[in-house]
């Protein structure tokens, strides 16, 4: 049996914090705002994993009102959402991404960031899609934003 899952993010662009893009911090002038280290890809693939096992979404799992998950480290949401997956007996065919940004390059990082998120999926690189795009014409220079889906079987 098959499932598909999807999953979508988007955080500010705030100066002078780390940027954290699928576990590897790339060197930028700004990094991403929000309550955990604000890794949209990490988030956007745990999204699509806990949609596909139907569980409840990211935002319902690590609220951001809990101050428990201040400056996490999203690899811990991505193993919650994992474990999820592995107890509903599915493991990952594959999974694709899209991040959409003004800067940083991604593409020049491109290999480290599937080499860590394979790592951190337990899956071979090649399973995992990492691509970028400007948000050219969308006015959203200040955000990145990531689209992530992932097809699991039993
Ligand atoms: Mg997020």
């Amino acid at each position: 049996m098959l499932r598909i899952g999807y999953g979508f993010d988007s955080h500010e662009f705030k100066p002078g914090i780390p940027l954290i893009i699928g576990g590897v911090r790339l060197q930028h002038t700004h990094g991403l705002g929000g309550h955990s280290d604000g890794d949209l890809l990490l988030h956007a693939i745990t999204d699509a994993l806990l949609g596909a096992v139907a569980a409840p979404d990211i935002g319902a799992l690590f609220p951001p009102s809990d101050p428990k998950w201040k400056g996490a480290d999203s690899s811990v949401f991505l193993a919650e959402a994992l474990r999820r997956v592995h107890e509903a007996g599915y493991r990952i065919c594959n999974l694709d991404t899209t991040l959409v940004m003004a800067a940083p390059k991604i593409g020049p990082h491109a290999q480290a960031i599937r080499d860590r998120v394979a790592e951190l999926m337990g899956v071979e690189p090649s399973a995992v899609g990492i691509k970028a795009k400007t948000p050219e014409g969308l006015g959203v220079d200040n955000a990145a934003q990531c689209h992530a889906v992932v097809l699991l079987i039993k």
